[in-house]
């Protein structure tokens, strides 16, 4: 493998690398006697760098693991069967910290993000790992020639990968980086390596729309089976962004110098007006229809927000082909009216006559909120009540509900007399820390207001909570 020669940017280190978390019981990992707080150092001789790496290289039949508790050295030599589960996992998944991002993205919204929010937030990430284990877009810019034979080697995928634009120079200025002009190339080499990706489209109105979109959405399509899904979002500018967007485009000035239209000298980054998302949604429709004869499925997806913002429907299920991007907020919508229609046709459940509770989004799906919970009060005899709360924090321009905080829900229902149960989006929440984005805590919140506080997925569950016995709030 190649040295690598420039020290790698990384954040978040841990201190002790390789520390297990959990192990699960009846697992083998629970049968050699693994515990929590072990620091796993090495399989079959070869140190560890991630949680991937000890997959890959524990997946014999043949396993010598080193491991450190307390003061001591042990190790263990196991014989496995192949199928048998570790059952372990680690408290930090990449020991050796997280790779960070190269680039300037001139819509960054991490350098958009005002003070005092969740510390992990700044963290610029662009890792490689992060995109297999948790879904993470990443650029493909940092990656040396060894993460390459890494990733071909381990076969490390599917990748999320965030492309842009394929014209080499506006992908350039786009990742605010010289070094993201090969994409193409860097796809074909996971073409090569046989691994799944899916890609996403940032889309800057100006910059990359129109004819630049179709270019991008024909270049992928025809990069290869390996190409999974084309998702197009589009820009999010928080009212902290656009303060500081001169700042932010004085920072890929280098990279300014390269866009097609030579008397380019600023990439002007604003949302769409109602009249262009249209056009987006006309433009990627065609292309819908062009591609589903062809592939089976449509292969673009436009974000949520498109549909939203215009009033225009929003597809049907079986245009989302089984919703490959609903971890980048694609479809989501679609997957909240079945599950509102499948609720009210099917659904036979105890009385609810009476029961309430208060439903906190942000401003963008208020009225298809409101008119669901108009049709589910209607048929089960529930007094829910929906509150819009604009973005107080990031300003109105981002009116989606996963970017409101803790602060912003306590604010929108503090008037309210009531000890019913405050229901919020489960996205304005982290799965891992239970923390909203400014790191007030569910429970923090529930105790400040006094009234239990419920993240829900979708209407179903709303309806559970009504019946279940109320939690304690201090
Ligand atoms: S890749 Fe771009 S958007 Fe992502 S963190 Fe880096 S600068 Fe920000």
């Amino acid at each position: 493998m190649t040295v690598q020669t420039k020290p790698r940017r990384v954040a978040e280190t841990p201190e002790r690398p390789g520390r297990v978390e959990s192990v699960e019981p009846g697992t083998l990992g629970e049968e050699i006697g693994l515990e929590q707080g072990d620091q796993i150092h090495s399989v079959n001789g070869q140190q560890l760098v991630d949680a991937l790496e000890f997959q890959y290289l524990a997946d014999g039949e043949q396993v010598t693991i080193v491991v450190e508790r307390g003061n001591e050295m042990l190790e263990y030599e196991i014989e496995r069967e192949i199928w048998e589960p570790w059952g372990i996992t680690f408290a930090d998944p990449t020991f050796d910290g997280i790779h960070l991002c190269e680039n300037a993205c001139p819509f960054c919204f991490i350098k958009q993000l005002p003070k005092g929010m969740r510390k992990s937030l700044y963290v610029m990430d662009d890792d490689y790992r992060y995109s297999m284990m948790y879904g993470n877009f990443v650029t493909l810019t940092n990656l040396t020639e060894a993460d390459w034979q890494r990733i071909e080697e381990q076969r490390i995928g599917p990748m999320n990968v965030s492309v842009h634009a394929t014209d080499p120079d506006l992908r350039v200025a786009l990742v605010g980086n010289p070094k993201a002009a090969n994409i193409m190339e860097h796809l074909a080499r996971l073409e090569r390596a046989g691994i799944e990706y899916n890609t996403q489209v940032v889309l800057c109105p100006g910059v990359n729309d129109g004819e630049q979109l179709d270019r991008t959405i024909g270049d992928l399509v025809n990069s290869g089976p390996y190409m999974r899904s084309i998702a197009i979002v589009p820009v999010g500018l928080s009212q902290h962004g656009l303060e500081r967007q001169s700042k932010r485009v004085r920072l890929s000035r280098t990279c300014m110098r390269s866009l097609p239209n030579a008397d380019q000298k600023i990439l002007e980054m604003r949302r769409h007006t109602d009249e262009e998302a249209r056009e987006v949604i006309r433009q990627v429709s065609e292309w819908q229809q062009k591609l589903r004869p062809e592939h089976g499925r449509s292969v673009v997806y436009l974000g949520d927000e498109f549909y939203l913002m215009t009033g225009e429907s929003v597809p049907q299920s079986r245009e989302y082909d089984g919703f490959p991007q609903v971890e980048d907020g694609i479809g989501i919508t679609r997957l909240f009216l079945d599950d509102v229609d499948r609720t009210i046709r099917r659904k036979q459940r105890r009385d609810l006559t009476g029961l309430g509770g208060t439903l906190v989004c942000g401003t963008l799906i208020a009225d298809t909120m409101q008119h669901t919970v108009e049709r589910i009060n209607q048929k089960f005899g529930t007094t829910l009540r929906v509150v819009s709360a604009e973005n107080t924090m990031f300003g109105p321009q981002i009116n989606v509900s996963g970017l409101l905080t803790g602060g912003i829900v306590r604010d929108a229902v503090a008037d309210e007399d009531s000890s019913e149960p405050v229901f919020i989006s489960d996205t304005m929440v982290s799965r891992r820390t239970n923390t909203f984005l400014d790191d007030m805590s569910v429970t923090d919140l529930a105790e400040s207001l006094g009234r239990e506080v419920i993240p829900a997925e979708n209407i179903s569950d709303v309806l559970d909570a009504l019946v279940r016995p109320a939690a304690s709030v201090a």
